[in-house]
């Protein structure tokens, strides 16, 4: 059976010309470009949620394309997985300045207009957090070492979490390179499984 996609389609473009136009939180003063997500957004399996947009991603409006993004597509691929299987996208849609953590305020609104929003239209199958600040929003923990590769399920919308660390956590860890690849094998596999 074939499914029509149009509407969640329709329904993803109108958010993210919301989100480009965004006035909502003090972000907006200072972003050149927000950043709506990228990928396939025709019931993708997994959405990746990251922190928000850091400087390349600033420029371009599309997220993960600075050198943590260079690393999660190398990820990715070592998973089976392609970027344009899956969705991407950032817990706030704008660069905080100096690329600091994005204020408890931000999040509420962002999250609460939008990536709510895009959830209940991509209806993935299961999410995976990308850092700490992703996965606090979604699950209320904090501590990654004891919470990442593990099934947890988001406080709002019920869909299952399996968090694992940032891409850029790697540059100050190498350690950490290989718990994040086995972690988004599990998610590869969750997600291929019907
Ligand atoms: N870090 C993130 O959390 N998101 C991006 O899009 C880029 C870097």
């Amino acid at each position: 059976m074939t499914n029509d996609h149009s509407e969640e389609a329709r329904l993803m473009k109108q958010m993210d010309e919301k989100i480009s136009s965004c006035r909502l939180c003090r972000l907006c003063e200072t972003r050149t470009k927000a950043v709506p997500g990228s990928g396939n957004i025709e019931n993708p399996a997994i959405v990746f949620v990251g922190e928000g947009p850091g400087k390349n991603e600033d420029l371009q409006g599309k997220p993960f394309v600075g050198r943590g993004g260079k690393l999660l597509d190398e990820l990715l691929q070592s998973a089976g997985l392609e970027r344009n299987q899956v969705y991407i996208t950032n817990i706030v849609k704008c660069r905080p300045p100096k690329n600091r953590k994005p204020k408890p305020d931000e999040i509420g609104i962002c999250t609460s207009n939008y990536l709510e929003n895009q959830l209940d239209i991509l209806k993935p199958k299961i999410i995976t957090t990308l850092g700490a600040t992703a996965l606090e929003y979604f699950t209320g923990e904090k501590k990654m070492w004891a919470n990442h590769g593990r099934i947890s399920y988001s406080r709002k919308s019920g869909i299952p979490i399996l968090p694992t660390y940032h891409p850029a956590s790697i540059f100050r860890n190498r350690s950490l390179k290989d718990i994040l690849q086995d972690d988004l094998k599990k998610v590869s596999k969750i997600a291929s499984e019907n």
